[in-house]
């Protein structure tokens, strides 16, 4: 493989512990590589369980001083975080483009939402309020705080390399807890970058730490099984998930998990044909389909079925592959071969069982693992693509007919992230989006992750909600203080 060091001022080869920028005890390197061009970006020592404690050691030692800054204090630097971010973000998109792929506007996109985590919670820093109980005899009073669960060891996905970091670092940074963090072994730059603007912001040695290592169940399990951590987050899939939760079991650690989805994605016969095409070029070819709220199903009433899918294939066939950095790209490369390969056995299940291809359909050849934008006419159950996760550019269309039909198909899954429905009567919309079992609805929309509101999932989508003022809850503890004999 080519080596094309990407070079950028706020990238380091190393990890970041103790405020140090350090190879660890890393006795060998791994790959970064540019999934568009196969060719190297850079080469990372390789830390591990080792390096991961003295993180957490750090962590530890840095947290009481922390905590104890006012609230101010805290939302200050990272104000000025989110204000390095945001000064800078054509450098940090272009890391984030260069190592996973996404079309450069895309990636800037990300980064200005990635850095929109940090100026919320920067503002909500300075808002967790307790509360006042009435007591129930008059000598006592009854007043519950709200205190940081302490260390928190997260671990990310390569799909969106600098908000899936931020979303909970800065909450956690926000309440007073310190944070070892592990960014997915595909795409550790983007997390380099910003630990090298968090630590000119001024966030204080230990605070956020950045392990770099591609043995992600060693250093998940040091992250796990450290009684001085208090607390995971973590978003990938529902197995890995898994796996976290067992290991935190025994010191009935906390989680919080944003885990696989499966999102459906409903056009009835009354819905605005064109702002559904819209939503589902948004939801399902965003990121070339590599996102947890990504549409996988797309269920569309009989009436509209033709016209429909006409109307979405036209749009898809105009879609523009290729390298994130080319003007006018709207899909980049799926992160590797691995995922490439999914995506290929997706569709060749599909049609092995008597779906269509009405554009696409094919891997593109050459060194990038590209696919190009598809969609499949005539998908039933028993396909794969109906029961997991493509995490690709493939829009799967069934047909349905009744209203209780597509709720009971949509519901039909272990997983309950995302899901999304184009209608037109008001009543048929309340029972649609009180009857899906999801932690989120889009309607009438495609596009609904904001900071503002929380994102999280149900079922085995996992726990907790990031963003909103709801974000900060997975990182406080309350505690009730009673005061008697008064
Ligand atoms: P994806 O399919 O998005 O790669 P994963 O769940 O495999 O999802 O990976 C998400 C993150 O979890 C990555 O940072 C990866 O390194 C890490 N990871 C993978 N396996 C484990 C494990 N057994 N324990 C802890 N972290 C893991």
């Amino acid at each position: 493989t080519k080596h094309v060091p990407f070079s950028s001022p706020f990238l380091r080869d190393c990890g970041y512990v103790k405020g140090e920028w350090t190879r660890g005890e890393a006795t060998k390197t791994f790959d970064v590589l540019n999934p568009a061009t196969g060719e190297v970006l850079a080469s990372l020592p390789d830390m591990g369980a080792a390096d991961t404690r003295k993180a957490i050691e750090a962590a530890h030692a840095a947290q009481p001083a922390w905590a104890a800054r006012p609230a101010r204090e805290r939302s200050a630097i990272l104000r000025k975080w989110f204000d390095l971010m945001v000064a800078n973000a054509d450098e940090l998109a272009a890391i984030l483009t260069a190592e996973m792929g996404k079309p450069f506007p895309e990636a800037r996109g990300e980064i200005l939402y990635a850095a929109a985590y940090i100026e919320w919670y920067a503002e909500e820093a300075k808002r967790i309020y307790g509360e006042t109980i009435p007591a129930p005899s008059n000598d006592k009073r009854m007043i519950v705080i709200k205190q940081p669960v302490g260390v928190v060891g997260t671990i990310t996905p390569w799909n969106f390399p600098a908000a899936m970091i931020t979303r909970k670092i800065a909450p956690a940074l926000a309440v007073g807890c310190t944070v070892v963090s592990k960014p997915a072994e595909q795409t550790p730059l983007s997390a380099i970058a910003l630990a090298v603007l968090a630590e000119q912001a001024g966030v204080p040695a230990g605070v956020f730490n950045v392990i770099v290592g591609q043995d992600g169940p060693a250093i998940g399990k040091e992250l796990c099984s450290n009684d001085k951590v208090r607390k995971i987050s973590f978003t990938g899939s529902t197995e890995v998930g898994r796996i976290l939760m067992r290991q935190c079991a025994d010191q009935i650690k906390k989680v919080s998990l944003e885990l696989g989805g499966n999102a459906p994605f409903i056009v009835f016969d009354d819905a605005d044909l064109d702002a559904a095409v819209e939503g589902a070029i948004a939801s399902k070819y965003r990121n070339a389909g590599q996102t947890c709220v990504c549409a996988n199903r797309l269920y569309v009433q009989s009436g509209v079925y033709d016209a429909f899918a006409a109307k979405l294939a036209a749009k898809v066939e105009a879609m523009s592959v290729g390298n994130g950095f080319d003007a006018g790209v709207t899909i980049g490369p799926l992160i590797d071969a691995q995922g490439l390969a999914k995506v290929e056995d997706h569709v060749s299940d599909a049609l092995s069982k008597g779906a269509r291809v009405l554009t696409g359909g094919k891997r593109i050849a050459g060194a990038g693992t590209f696919f190009t934008p598809t969609v499949l006419t005539d998908v039933a159950r028993g396909m794969k693509v109906a029961r997991e996760e493509t995490f690709g550019p493939v829009a799967p269309l069934f047909r349905f007919d009744t209203v209780e039909e597509v709720i009971q198909q949509a519901n039909d899954t272990e997983f309950g992230l995302a899901a999304y429905f184009f209608a037109g009567d008001l009543k048929k919309v309340w029972k649609v989006a009180e009857a899906l079992e999801y932690g989120m609805v889009g309607i009438n929309t495609g596009l609904m992750s904001t900071e503002t509101a929380p994102f999280g999932g149900v079922k085995q989508s996992g726990h907790g909600r990031e963003g909103s003022r709801h974000g900060v809850d997975d990182y406080l503890e309350m505690k009730y203080l009673c005061i008697g004999n008064l």
